[in-house]
């Protein structure tokens, strides 16, 4: 059963073509990737307007490249996937447009995958595949959750941030350090020469009891540190950015303060999750996922407590089509899919909470 992903749910434009013949876990053949970041960062932010007309423009070179990867011609595909939601309406449009376009020249089913669900999935395309059941941590740029996941499709909330994502706190910090959009893996980079205990920053229902998250506290928090430090400058605060006054060694020492504060968080809250589901096995998935000092902190933690930790592969962490393409194939192999060809009503879902996507919902 060979499918072909595609993934125009922001600001990446993914295709990918995975095997997912059988029991055996599914194979990545081939996979694509265009990222708009570049396009956007002008802006400070994704243009939904500009996406979509990107998406448009990157979709059928990538698909090309994908079958050409694989060496495959696109009749030998049995199925078509294609994010549904949630995400950028115009956005989710072209790749289920495109998907529709395809499935109906082709007399192949369309299948529509849930974002979260490929994110939550993708650690199965690593060389280290989780088994079920396991606790879930997804950290991406709009989602910070931690779910308990018994099966493809069996998704049960443990908690989640009650105001900004992970992503979006590593994002906004990054922002006010002037490191440009979307900041994460440069405020990453930025902490490995700072010293993670120089200001001591909040870390947002860290003893709530609960498995909820909360970070919009520390981006004014970071703004409050930047802005003390840009004042305390002899030539006095910002003259085009904030923290432009700030030594290098000071914006070092704010990134890795904040993403310590983050990660923390992060790290006990899981803790907290495996200890209230008593399961033994960790999934990291998401964008923050790629963080080295996240992976260091939950590796370290759960090798403690005899927990096995699995992350998608580095590439795989954040937007990708391999995700959609691998989800729809565990959706096939566990009976979870749809396969009767047409029906080709292009229809997304830009807001569609993973709780609606019960095990016996046929996408
Ligand atoms: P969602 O999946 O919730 O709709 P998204 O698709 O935008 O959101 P992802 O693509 O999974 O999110 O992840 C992007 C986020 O991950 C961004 O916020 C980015 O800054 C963050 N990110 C990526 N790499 C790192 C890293 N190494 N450290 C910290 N954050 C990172
Ligand atoms: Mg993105
Ligand atoms: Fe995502």
């Amino acid at each position: 059963m060979l499918i072909l992903g595609f993934e125009s749910s922001c600001d990446e434009t993914g295709v990918a073509l995975v095997d997912a013949s059988g029991d055996a876990t599914p194979r990545l053949l081939g996979h694509a990737l265009h990222s708009q970041i570049e396009m956007h960062q002008a802006y400070g932010g994704v243009v939904p307007e500009l996406a979509s007309r990107d998406h448009i423009r990157r979709v059928l070179p990538l698909t090309d490249a994908v079958m050409a990867q694989a060496g495959l011609p696109l009749s030998a595909v049995d199925a078509i996937a294609h994010t549904r939601g949630p995400g950028l309406a115009g956005a989710l449009l072209v790749g289920s447009g495109v998907a529709c376009a395809l499935g109906m020249a082709l007399g192949k089913p369309v299948i529509g995958v849930h974002h979260l669900e490929g994110h939550l999935l993708s650690p199965f395309l690593s060389a280290d595949p989780p088994q079920f059941p396991f606790v879930a941590l997804l950290v991406s740029g709009g989602h910070t959750q931690l779910m308990r996941v018994d099966g493809v499709g069996r998704y049960e909330l443990l908690g989640e941030t009650i105001d900004d994502a992970a992503g979006e706190a590593f994002d906004k910090s990054a922002k006010l350090l002037g490191l440009g959009y979307p900041g994460g893996p440069a405020l990453s980079k930025l902490a490995q020469q700072g010293d993670p205990a120089a200001y001591k920053l909040p870390r947002p229902l860290l003893h709530s009891g609960d498995l909820d998250f909360s970070f919009a506290g520390l981006k004014t928090a970071v703004l409050t540190q930047v802005k003390r430090l840009a004042q305390a400058h002899p030539d006095g605060p910002a003259t085009s950015h904030l923290a432009d006054p700030l030594t290098a060694q000071q914006k070092a020492d704010v990134a890795a303060s904040a993403q310590a504060a983050i990660v923390d968080v992060l790290v006990k809250k899981s803790l907290a999750a495996l200890d209230q589901t008593g399961l033994q096995r960790l999934v990291v998935a998401g964008g923050v996922g790629a963080n080295s000092r996240l992976r260091e902190q939950l590796n370290a933690a759960c090798a403690r407590r005899k927990v096995r930790v699995h992350y998608p592969e580095l590439h795989l962490c954040t937007d990708n089509g391999a995700m959609i393409a691998l989800a729809a194939g565990l959706r096939v192999q566990a009976g979870l899919a749809d396969l009767a060809p047409g029906g080709y009503h292009f229809d997304v879902r830009p807001r569609w909470p993973l709780a609606e996507l019960s095990a016996d919902t046929a996408v």
